[in-house]
C-alpha cells in the first residue's frame, strides 16, 4: 500500500496530504463507500454537517476495526451555526454523529460575510472548542485574505488550514500565497473541478505523456504545490485511481502546462456572497 505523505500544520499536528471526500455522497451510500475508501488505504475523510452524511463516516470507521487515532477526520460547522451557542452545541452534534470523542480538524465552513453574525464571534466559538482539546486542529474554509486577516487582529489562535476551491481552471492564487505566507495550509477543494478539468486536451496530453489518467495527473499537480486534497469519488475503481498518485512526478514543463490553465472559473458559490443558511 503506498504512503500518503503527510503535511505538519502549525500547531504541529501531522494531516495526510490525501483524503477521501464525501461531498454528495447520499448518506445511505457514505458508509460503504467511505469503508471502501478506508480498505484502498485511504486514512483521511473530510465530511461536513452540511453534507448530512457524518453518521455514515463514523459507521464506517468503527466497522473497519481501525485504530481512530491512525484515520485523520475533518468536519465542518455548518452555516446557521455561527453564533457561540450555537457552534458549541453544533460540534458536540457532529461528535456524536461520527461516534467519536474528537475531531482532527473541524472548520468553519463558509465566511458568510453578508449575515448578521460576525464571523469573528464564530472564530471565537470554534477557540472555545480548541481549548477543550476535542479537537486536534481549528481551520477555515473559503475564507479570503481579508477575511483572515480580521481573525489574525482580533482573535488569537491561527487557523491551522484553509479550505478553498482550487483546480487548474481556478489557481485561487491571492488566497493560497496569502496562506503560504501565514502558516496556513491550503486545502484544494473540487481539486478535479468536479471532473470538468478531466477532457481538457492540454491534460490529456501530459496524461499520456506519463501513462497515467487525467485524474492523476490533476491530483498530482496539486500534491507537488504542497496542498491537500480528498477527490471524492463512489466508484470503488476511480478511488483506487485517485489513490495511486505517489510513485511518479510531473516535470516542471509538466507543472506549468497544467498552471497555465487558470481561467478564474469557479464551480462553486463566491465566498464573499455566499449567504446560504439552512432554514
Ligand atoms: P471533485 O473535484 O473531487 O470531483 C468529484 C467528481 O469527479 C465525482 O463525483 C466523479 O463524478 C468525478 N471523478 C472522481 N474521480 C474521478 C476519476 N478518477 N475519473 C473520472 N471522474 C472522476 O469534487 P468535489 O466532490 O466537489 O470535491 C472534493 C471534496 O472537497 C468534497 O467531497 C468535499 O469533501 C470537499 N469540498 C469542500 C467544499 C467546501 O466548501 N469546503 C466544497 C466542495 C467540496
Amino acid at each position: 500500500m503506498a504512503t500518503v505523505p503527510t503535511i505538519r500544520l502549525n500547531n504541529g499536528v501531522e494531516i495526510p496530504q490525501l483524503g477521501f471526500g464525501v461531498y454528495q455522497v447520499p448518506p445511505e451510500d457514505t458508509a460503504e463507500a467511505v469503508g471502501a475508501a478506508l480498505e484502498i488505504g485511504y486514512r483521511h475523510i473530510d465530511t461536513a454537517e452540511m453534507y448530512g452524511n457524518e453518521k455514515g463516516v463514523g459507521e464506517a470507521i468503527a466497522r473497519s476495526g481501525i485504530d481512530r487515532g491512525e484515520v485523520f477526520v475533518t468536519s465542518k460547522l455548518n452555516n446557521g451555526f455561527h453564533r457561540r451557542a450555537d457552534a458549541l452545541r453544533a460540534f458536540d452534534q457532529t461528535l456524536a454523529d461520527l461516534g467519536t470523542d474528537h475531531l482532527d480538524l473541524f472548520l468553519v465552513h463558509w465566511p458568510l460575510p453578508t449575515i448578521d453574525v460576525d464571523y469573528v464571534e464564530t472564530w471565537k466559538a470554534m477557540e472555545e472548542i480548541y481549548a477543550s482539546g476535542r479537537c486536534r486542529a481549528i481551520g477555515v474554509s473559503n475564507f479570503q485574505p481579508h477575511h483572515l486577516r480580521r481573525l489574525f487582529a482580533e482573535t488569537e489562535v491561527r487557523p491551522a488550514v484553509n479550505q478553498i476551491e482550487v483546480h487548474p481552471y481556478l489557481a485561487n492564487d491571492e488566497a493560497r500565497t496569502f496562506g503560504a505566507e501565514h502558516e496556513i495550509v491550503t486545502e484544494a477543494w473540487s481539486p478535479i473541478a468536479q471532473g470538468k478539468v478531466l477532457d481538457d486536451p492540454a491534460i490529456t496530453e501530459v496524461a499520456r505523456a506519463v501513462g497515467r489518467t487525467p485524474a492523476q495527473v490533476v491530483l498530482r499537480w496539486h500534491v507537488q504545490r504542497g496542498d491537500v486534497v480528498f477527490p471524492k469519488s463512489v466508484t470503488r475503481s476511480r478511488m483506487e485511481e485517485n489513490f495511486a498518485l505517489f510513485d511518479f512526478e510531473l516535470d516542471e514543463g509538466q507543472m506549468a502546462t497544467l498552471t497555465a490553465l487558470d481561467r478564474g472559473e469557479r464551480t462553486g458559490p463566491d465566498p464573499d456572497t455566499f449567504d446560504f443558511v439552512p432554514g
